[in-house]
């Protein structure tokens, strides 16, 4: 898609210039959203607005524009794409300033902002993924959505050699996360999930299902849990902005729940679908 929000402007894709100096090119030093576009209307933005400003908060990156007029920015992003279902990405880096002004007043952020569609299509959605386990080699500060993320591409691509769909982390005997999502488990009719503290991303999926969970009178517990617990879950799935919820059925050699998505997984999977349909007729603010 061809137009890219960059800074306050609307400009071609290939008129994009990133400084060499830039802080996020060179660290990692900035933050991003995703989220998903649904008949041109964006899911959840508000949550994903607030994280982004506790990201930007975290690492003391001054936004030069409100969260209001940032919105704005993206849904005119989308109208000018004229995206019906696909994902907006969202960006904002340190920027560049020569080597003896590292401190952040010296760096004006820079902005970016680009879709891509992709098409939701349920006839072709696979019932569920393998994973396999990796330690979670991350640095402590996992709650900030930030473009520091190598500790996550490496688990990614230790799931890709195997053709698995993600890795799920675990720092010792404890289960953190996923590589890009979160994970849940079903014992005995509840759902446990690790609790947003440092170690992972509080992930805007996985609070949605805290909700949908409400809706639908099924017990959630924030609480660390081990990797026995997951190998001997009822149900495993993970939950992500692209992934919606996805049953894991495979996590390294063992099979979880004889390879089906459970009975928990299916119904949570049917709430965030008709959550998608509803949201697709209400009207684009
Ligand atoms: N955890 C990690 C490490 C992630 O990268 C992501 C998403 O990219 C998530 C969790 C899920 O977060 P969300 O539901 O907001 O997409």
């Amino acid at each position: 898609m061809a137009t890219i929000l960059y800074q306050d402007q609307f400009i071609d894709r290939k008129q994009a210039k990133v400084d060499i100096e830039d802080r996020g090119y060179q660290f990692g030093d900035g933050i991003y959203e995703a989220m998903m576009v649904y008949s041109g209307r964006i899911f959840l933005l508000e949550p994903h607005l607030k994280r982004l400003e506790r990201s930007a908060r975290e690492l003391s990156l001054t936004l030069p524009y409100s969260i209001d007029h940032l919105a704005d920015n993206i849904k005119k992003l989308i109208e000018l794409n004229q995206l019906e279902d696909g994902v907006v990405y969202f960006q904002i880096t340190r920027g560049a300033a020569p080597r003896q002004h590292f401190f952040p007043e010296h760096t004006p952020p820079v902005i970016t902002g680009t879709v891509s569609s992709k098409v939701r299509d349920l006839s072709k959605r696979p019932k569920g993924i393998k994973a396999v386990l990796a330690e979670d080699i991350r640095w402590l500060r996992c709650d900030i959505k930030t473009l520091n993320l190598l500790g996550n591409v490496l688990a990614k691509q230790k799931a890709h050699n195997v053709n698995a769909g993600e890795a799920i982390l675990h720092r010792g005997e404890t289960v953190t996360e996923g590589s890009s999502s979160n994970v849940f488990i079903v014992k005995a009719g509840e759902l446990v999930t690790h609790p947003a503290d440092h170690r992972i991303l509080n992930g805007i999926t996985r609070l949605f299902v805290f909700d949908l969970a409400k809706r639908l009178d099924i017990p959630v517990s924030e609480r660390e849990f081990s990797l026995k617990e997951l190998l001997h879950a009822d149900e495993v799935f993970i939950t992500s902005t692209s992934n919606e919820v996805k049953p894991v059925l495979q996590i390294d050699d063992q099979r979880i729940n004889g390879g089906e998505p459970g009975a928990l997984s299916k119904k949570l999977i049917a709430a965030f679908d008709a959550e998608v349909e509803r949201i697709r007729t209400q009207p684009v603010s």
